[in-house]
């Protein structure tokens, strides 16, 4: 969400986690509001912790941030570099890891469409989440049929996101 790694491209489970936008400690009642929760790396995670940061689906879009072929984030609005430079997303290491996957993904799309579909596509594993309890019920049982897996199922997801 945050840095832009995706679970494709990693080889371990737990890399990604559910990360609470607003931190718990200050706003334990948004502990499982759905509106609080982030899907992110770990990495990003322990970067921001306890600290208020802009909101990466407001701030983080198409027209608001463009990444270059050397892997550096550039804002085009306040809002964003204020999210990059609080998470570090521009350090060496994140810039190193986007240009080396940006390298990767042209590699892919110019000599494998299948290895291409691989990395810039959706994890095989998307979650059935009809079939999940969330503890004090579904807020928005309607979701479900937006869901990732729900549109797979009926034949609607993209190829690549
Ligand atoms: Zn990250």
């Amino acid at each position: 969400m945050y840095c832009l790694d995706r679970e494709q491209w990693q080889n371990y489970v737990g890399k990604f986690a559910v990360e609470h936008f607003l931190p718990v400690s200050s706003h334990p009642e948004q502990q499982t509001d759905y509106d609080n929760l982030v899907y992110a790396c770990v990495s990003c995670n322990l970067t921001k912790a306890q600290g208020h940061v802009p909101d990466p689906t407001q701030v983080l879009l198409a027209g608001t941030v463009v990444v270059h072929d050397d892997g550096r984030m550039e804002a085009r609005t306040k809002e964003a570099a204020k999210l990059i430079d609080k998470l570090l997303l521009n350090s060496e290491e994140c810039r190193a890891f986007r240009r080396r996957w940006i390298s990767i993904i042209r590699l892919a799309q110019e000599h494998s469409r299948e290895l291409y579909r691989e990395l810039m596509g959706y994890p095989a594993d998307l979650p059935d989440l009809s079939r999940l309890r969330p503890p004090g019920g579904n807020s928005r049982p309607q979701g479900i049929e937006q869901s990732h897996g729900a549109r797979r199922q009926r034949g609607e997801l993209p190829e690549i996101y």
